[in-house]
């Protein structure tokens, strides 16, 4: 049986992809090390991102999408990297999406996973397209931080580059985002090294 709600939304996520995966690639639209740092700075760059990710209405005003898509990225950015760098405690991060998750209705809708059946939460099909990316934005980050624990979410040491990824390492003291950034931050060292 198809769900109705399923196909109504203005911004369904594409059927592979995760809330938690589409919420690590929105906060990190903002990469200094990218040749477009600010993806939600420019309408047609932010249409691009989104529909890699969701199923959208593409008669929309981008501009305007890509305008408050940045505000509540910036927002959610500062919120998160308080958190992963341990300025700020789990509890008032919980308070901080709750906050936000409180803006938008939700939808319990049961879902059969083998022999089991598991409820999920979806956001309501009457929110706008913007709405709704936020608030699947919102519950990817909260899965990201259930699913990995509290301590498993970083942000790059390789300066200038800023990405928030998951660490799936096996001491979970994973520093870099991935291999290039580790080799840049290594060159840099051994030359300061030498220098010095
Ligand atoms: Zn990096």
């Amino acid at each position: 049986m198809k769900s109705e709600i399923t196909f109504q939304h203005p911004a369904r996520l594409r059927p592979e992809r995760l809330p938690a995966d589409f919420a690590l690639a929105f906060v990190n639209t903002y990469d200094p090390v990218r040749a477009v740092t600010d993806l939600l700075a420019n309408p047609e760059h932010c249409r691009v991102f989104l529909s890699e990710w969701c199923e959208l209405d593409w008669d929309l005003d981008w501009g305007k999408i890509a305008r408050r898509l940045q505000l509540f990225r910036d927002d959610l950015r500062t919120h998160l990297i308080r958190f992963i760098t341990a300025e700020v405690p789990l509890a008032d991060f919980t308070r901080y999406l709750d906050h936000k998750l409180e803006h938008w209705p939700w939808i319990a809708r049961p879902v059969a996973e083998e022999k089991s059946v598991r409820m999920i939460f979806v956001p309501s099909p009457q929110l706008k397209p913007v709405q709704h990316v936020e608030a699947v934005v919102t519950r990817g980050i909260a899965d990201l931080i259930a699913e990995l624990g509290p301590e498993r979410l970083h942000q790059c040491q390789s300066q200038p580059c800023e990405e928030i990824f998951a660490d799936h390492s096996k001491s979970g003291r994973q520093r870099f985002c991935g291999k290039r950034c580790a080799t840049r931050f290594n060159v840099a060292m051994f030359r300061k090294r030498k220098t010095s």
